[in-house]
């Protein structure tokens, strides 16, 4: 629930803020404005009508339209309706879900990202993959390679997923839009400040305010930025990526190789390289933390080189160019969860998986998390706490334990032995690697 910002407004200003927010609402009824002006809103003809005395009344409601608000403002004559009061609280059921989303880019919009996705993130967006009406393709198998040794693992049924993040997040964003929300793209945010009883956030096109904020900005989030005491000892993933279309003769000709996801980790285990199909695109990339140490382009030029020789990418083949970009795992130095009035979700929050940099499933969970916990402190009044108690649990405290701590302190070559160890067994592959680390796991049907 979000609501504009209006300094001291006028009767038409107030109309016109009135018509933009409450404009798309499925129901209809009226206000009348404090110079007798009346503003309609919804489909049909006014239920009923609210009578607002003042603009600071206005301004109150404005920036808190729950139900409460309302009953409040009416025991204390600064609100009247006229028509059924009944009804007049069933409109104010359908204005507490007002919802604004901004976002700076214009949808559909390249996303840089694999598209690699989980039977869990989709059952959380409760997306039936046979269902999805955009590209999909499922895999119920994967091939591990380190030192040149190739591991195959195969299972019954799809344990993962392959999408394209412009479409996939392009019909997420429509499909909010279905839903109710208030969805405007082409707006950047570029300042949040939090006080006590609400958020602002400044953008390109003026200030907006809200009793809660969701910072949803991935990694350089501007709710995050100012409110999630950002660490410089975060751990941070730079990853490069390439994701062409494939022309029907090449996705013939690469057919062999088109059937499974490959992941080649790197020699010093600091990340892996990636070799995707999905359908008739292809998806490879990098990826390695510590990258400030400028390596990437490095093991992104040794991946190209190694994929060349083995034929999964013909020299003749035209590859979309690589495209950069980074994010948090949650290993160390944990970004703030939450406040009084706003929480931080997916990469905003850091919630990318250790090791397997898995960061759409989290993105997806912790936004359900946190919408319900937003709507728990509207309705309610309950902290946000319970919000970063969710994460804790499901994601573990972002610091590392002593047992990791340990093993993360273990010479290279002993390290290097371990992955050796787990990857050469079909049974620790599977659990450890794919189930635990990248949560690929069999659903029944
Ligand atoms: C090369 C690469 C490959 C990856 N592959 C995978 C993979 O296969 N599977 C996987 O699970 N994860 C993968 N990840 C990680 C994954 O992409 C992210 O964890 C995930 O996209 C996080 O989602 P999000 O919604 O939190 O952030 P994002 O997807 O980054 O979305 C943030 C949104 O905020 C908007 N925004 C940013 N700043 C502002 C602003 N100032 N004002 C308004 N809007 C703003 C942006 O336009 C964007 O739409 C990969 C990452 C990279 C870099």
């Amino acid at each position: 629930m979000l609501a504009f910002l209006a300094p001291t407004p006028t009767p038409g200003r107030a109309a016109a803020i009135l018509r933009d927010i409450f404009g798309g609402l499925s129901a209809s009824f009226a206000f009348r404005l404090w110079d007798g002006q009346e503003v309609r809103v919804g489909p049909g003809a006014p239920v009923c009508t609210a009578v607002i005395k003042s603009p600071e009344l206005f301004l109150d409601l404005i920036r808190d339209p729950s139900p409460y608000n309302f009953a409040e403002a009416y025991v204390h004559s600064r609100l009247d309706f006229e028509g059924d009061l009944f009804q007049a609280m069933d409109v104010a059921n359908v204005v507490e879900t007002v919802k604004l989303v901004l976002d700076a880019a214009v949808f559909p919009r390249v996303k840089i990202c694999a598209g690699w996705v989980t039977p869990e993130a989709l059952a959380d967006l409760e997306i039936d993959p046979d269902k999805y009406p955009l590209t999909i393709q499922p895999f119920d198998q994967c091939v591990l390679e380190f030192e040149g040794a190739r591991h195959q693992t195969d299972w019954r049924r799809p344990t993962s997923y392959g999408i394209i993040r412009r479409e996939f997040d392009h019909y997420l964003l429509e499909r909010a839009a279905a839903a109710g929300a208030d969805v405007r793209w082409g707006i950047r945010v570029t300042g949040v400040t939090a006080h006590a009883d609400r958020v602002r956030v400044e953008t390109d096109r003026g200030a907006f305010e809200a009793p809660v904020v969701i910072g949803a900005g991935g990694h350089r989030c501007p709710v995050a930025r100012a409110l999630g005491q950002v660490s410089e000892r975060e751990e941070v993933v730079v990853a490069q990526e390439s994701e062409t279309r494939l022309p029907p003769e090449w996705a013939q000709r690469l057919e062999p190789f088109l059937r499974a996801p490959e992941l080649y980790v790197e020699p010093d285990l600091r990340g892996y390289g990636w070799y995707f199909p999905k359908r008739d695109f292809l998806n490879v990339g990098v990826g390695c933390t510590h990258g400030d140490d400028g390596s990437l382009p490095r093991r992104r030029d040794a991946l190209v080189a190694s994929l060349r020789a083995s034929g999964r990418l013909p020299e003749d083949l035209p590859l979309a160019p690589f495209k950069g970009h980074a994010y948090v795992v949650r290993r160390q130095a944990p970004r703030r969860l939450h406040g009084a009035r706003f929480c931080l979700i997916g990469d905003a929050a850091g919630l990318a998986r250790d090791l397997s940099g898995e960061g759409i499933g989290p993105a997806i969970k912790s936004g359900r998390l946190a919408a319900e916990a937003v709507a728990a402190l509207i309705r309610q009044g309950r902290p946000l706490d319970g919000y970063a108690r969710q994460i804790v649990e499901r994601y573990g405290p972002g610091e590392l334990g002593w047992l990791q701590r340990r093993l993360s302190s273990l010479p290279e070559a002993v390290a290097r032995l371990g992955v050796r160890i787990v990857l050469g067994s079909a049974r620790a592959r599977r659990r450890i690697v794919f189930n635990s680390i990248f949560g690929m796991r069999e659903v029944a049907p």
